[in-house]
């Protein structure tokens, strides 16, 4: 048998995968093209035609309404920068409670601050690592407003069950898309269920223009007041005619004009990076399946997975090494894992409720009434999975090779055949 690489062995996987790179010559030509016409961005922070900014910037919206079959896409230039657009969108007022999931990108969460609104952590759910239903309903209190729901790893949440429990209380829901863009939920696509769903467009997510986001939503009236805040809202109220100006205090989270002739090209790609990463998770599935203590990812009724992360859960109980020592082999083998992913409520931020100034502002001195805890102990679900029992493997990151699927299938197997040795 092959001595683990842990115990000084050979390395599984000698070099380090090559990072996937989806740009090619499409992009580069679109570029091009833009750089010629010499117009980089063409959005105006005034009441103007280019207040909807540039040709490149409107076409992508289309483009992008109309693959995800919604009525209206706004690009913005992150989807944090989205997530404040969304937030400050839907009304929320200084002091409101939104509940959000700690097992998300921090920002998630911080663009709730923004809003000097008040994110309150509910559990997640085992099965798809997003929030839980049941975890959301008891943190609903008279303050709460809101919700942000993460359709984490590229598997959407249990959105119908969400969306219920919303509109029974009267709550509105964003989702936050990062990870799953042509995820499907039910037959639609996942972003697009919820109030307003955003997507990122960074580099390490499936398509990319660098930096970028896009908020899509079927209501005019959000996707308007998204608009004034991504564009210097306050300027532009007067002459646009719009009389609520409670949050459109207006940024600029504009997206510039080579961003998007990049992602009209990328989003055509969508559809084909997508089976080429199911492909190969069902290839590592397949090769995992049946090692003792690993439970796999798997696709709920009526969804497809788009696998950004292969989530695991391992269970130190059957096996009798630690999901720390046992990544520690993985790794040395070469495969890219980590046992860790986010318990966001347990940031410095949270634990010591700073956020504006040194005060305590928003939870102090401000509007809010409640007593939110972030202590540990409040999502026993993701804080055990963090400290004890998860596992991912980047997908997105990497563009496997078949030899390659087989490589981390192999590493897998060996450390778990030596499991007693570690
Ligand atoms: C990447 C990511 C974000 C942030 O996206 P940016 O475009 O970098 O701002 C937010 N939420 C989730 C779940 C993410 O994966």
């Amino acid at each position: 048998m092959e001595k683990l690489a842990i115990h000084g062995g050979a390395k599984t996987i000698p070099q380090p995968f090559k990072r996937n790179n989806n740009i090619g010559k499409e992009e580069a030509a679109a570029v091009q093209r833009v750089m010629e016409s010499g117009v980089l961005s063409q959005f105006l922070g005034a009441w103007d035609p280019d207040f909807y900014g540039g040709e490149k910037v409107r076409q992508f919206e289309k483009d992008w309404a109309d693959y995800f079959g919604v009525k209206h896409a706004v690009t913005v230039n992150s989807n944090t920068s989205g997530l404040m657009c969304a937030l400050g969108a839907i009304g929320l007022e200084p002091g409101d409670e939104v509940i959000v999931s700690p097992w998300t990108m921090c920002a998630s969460a911080t663009a709730i601050l923004v809003w000097n609104a008040i994110p309150v952590f509910a559990d997640i759910e085992e099965k798809t690592f997003c929030l839980d239903p049941a975890s959301i309903e008891k943190r609903i209190t008279p303050r709460t407003r809101a919700i942000v729901v993460t359709d984490i790893f590229g598997h959407p949440a249990d959105l119908d069950a969400i969306m219920k429990l919303a509109r029974k209380h009267k709550l509105r829901v964003i989702e936050d898309a990062a990870q799953v863009p042509g995820a499907k939920y039910k037959g639609s696509f996942a972003g697009t269920i919820a109030d307003i769903g955003v997507f990122s467009l960074n580099y390490h997510k499936h398509i990319h223009t660098g930096e970028g986001g896009v908020c899509v939503t079927d209501d005019a009236e959000l996707a308007e007041r998204m608009q004034l805040i991504r564009n210097h809202g306050e300027a532009v109220v007067e002459g646009k005619g719009v009389s609520r100006i409670d949050n459109v205090i207006g940024f600029n989270f504009r997206m510039g004009e080579l961003e998007a002739a990049i992602g009209i090209e990328q989003l055509k790609k969508l559809r084909g990076l997508l089976d080429d990463r199911r492909a190969v998770a069902h290839g590592i599935a397949a090769g995992l399946k049946g090692l003792t203590g690993l439970k796999l990812p798997e696709e709920q009724p009526d969804c497809t997975h788009v696998y950004y992360i292969f989530g695991m859960i391992y269970d130190p109980k059957i096996t009798g090494v630690s999901r720390d020592r046992m990544v520690e082999a993985l790794a040395a083998e070469g495969v890219p894992i980590s046992g860790r992913y986010c318990n966001i409520h347990l940031l410095p931020m949270y634990q010591k409720k700073i956020g504006y100034g040194k005060q305590g502002y928003p939870w102090t001195g401000g509007q809010y009434k409640g007593d939110v805890s972030y202590a540990k102990g409040i999502c026993p679900v993701a804080e055990d999975l963090q400290d004890r029992r998860y596992m991912g493997l980047e997908i997105c990151a990497y563009t496997y090779t078949e030899s390659e699927v087989e490589l981390v299938v192999k590493a897998f197997r060996k450390v778990w055949q030596q499991i007693k040795t570690l």
